[in-house]
């Protein structure tokens, strides 16, 4: 089946006792046991497993090509998943632009347990460079946050395999309708599903999803279960239903991004505008390769100070000025200051998501509000 169909399908394949095309919210925490001791519902206890669960990370898993998957509170959960079930001592290869929330935890949880580099992995040269004895995962992240930098996965995958490393792609501004990092040689794709996914700003989840079943992988699903940081039935529930619509919202984003990109390009106070789909994007041509489309998201330097930048920001009347992305209300954002003063974003860029709004009524605002 294609993605549209998939997305409306997978997560309610089954059709269950009462007859309900939509599959209810299961709220119960605990599953009946048969007389042999088994389940015949399939599930034991809600931390483990439940259905509404199920249907999101069938679902995903479909979608992402992948064999299983699995769903985490939140996307910074799948970070700390992954590296949790990595052995103490291992080198992460990760990249120089990065959700700051992810890095982080780099830097101040497993900064005792785990080393890492940070670089360029625009460079692939560097990248084959930075391995180590010890290198057990390159983490890659494309299109990048916030300054949208393209990394080639399928060229990273190769190196990845002659090294026996395993590759994981931070796959969020890309969604399963843009970029399928597994058909291109990853092995394990992340999203953070509040994002588009989600698409309307109302849950907080993320996904992580596997090309093989392998043993880092059962370390992963040990780490949701036992660990517990998953998310609850409700947030499945509305994380399938959202999905339904979700190659349908990407095709509104993607339209108005292109457009916007373009507006923002033309613009005398605009001193520059980092968009995958521009012409002039240092790695549009890997994104052409790899995105059946450039999404929503792009960050963009105004011309002048951090007051001016301000000023900007300020005067929006449409966009939200909130950080987050992928919803269908379009959204501003001063990176600098939410990132704090370690950020290495310039202090010129915002970033913005654009919604599923009319596109001249975007453009307008923007407009207004560059002046
Ligand atoms: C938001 C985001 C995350 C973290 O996800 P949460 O759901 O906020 O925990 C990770 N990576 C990227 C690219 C994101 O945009």
């Amino acid at each position: 089946m294609k993605p549209e169909t998939l997305a409306i399908h997978a997560s309610n394949l089954v059709k269950n006792t009462t007859g309900d095309v939509t599959p209810p919210i299961n709220l119960s925490t605990t599953f009946f046991r048969d007389e042999n001791g088994g389940y015949p519902g399939g599930h034991m206890y809600s931390r483990v497993s439940n259905p509404n669960r199920s249907a999101l990370e069938n679902t995903v898993a479909k979608l992402e090509y992948g064999e299983d998957a699995a769903a985490f509170a939140s996307g910074n959960n799948c970070g700390m998943s992954l590296f949790q079930a990595l052995k103490p001592g291992s080198h992460i290869i990760a990249p120089d632009d990065m959700y700051w929330g992810i890095k982080k935890q780099l830097l101040t949880i497993f900064n005792e347990t785990l080393e890492f580099d940070f670089i360029d992995q625009t460079d692939l040269n560097l990248i084959e460079k930075s391995i180590k004895p010890n290198t057990q995962l390159i983490w890659i992240e494309t299109p990048s946050n916030p300054l949208l930098k393209i990394t080639d996965i399928e060229e990273i995958a190769k190196i990845a395999k002659a090294h026996h490393i395993t590759l994981a792609c931070d796959s969020t501004f890309a969604s399963p309708i843009l970029q399928n990092p597994i058909l291109l040689g990853a092995d394990i794709v992340m999203h953070s599903s509040t994002k588009y996914l989600g698409g309307h700003s109302d849950v907080l989840g993320g996904i992580l999803v596997t090309a093989k079943k392998d043993e880092l992988w059962e370390k992963i699903k040990n780490i949701q279960q036992t660990g517990g940081a998953v998310p609850s039935p409700f947030d499945c529930f509305l994380l399938c239903r959202s999905i339904k619509t979700l190659a349908y919202r990407m095709k509104g984003h993607c339209e108005n991004g292109k457009k916007v990109a373009q507006f923002l390009v033309n613009h005398p106070n605009v001193e520059a505008v980092f968009f995958p789909g521009l012409a002039t994007h240092p790695q549009h041509e890997i994104a052409k390769k790899q995105m059946k489309d450039f999404g929503g998201m792009m960050s963009f330097l105004v011309k002048g100070d951090v007051d001016a930048t301000s000023k900007v920001v300020n005067s929006v009347k449409l966009f939200a000025q909130a950080t987050s992305l992928g919803g269908v209300e379009s959204l501003i954002e001063h990176r600098y200051s939410v990132e704090g003063p370690d950020s290495k974003t310039p202090k010129n860029l915002l970033r913005i998501s654009i919604g599923l709004e009319h596109v001249d009524d975007i453009i307008a605002d923007l407009e207004q509000a560059l002046g």
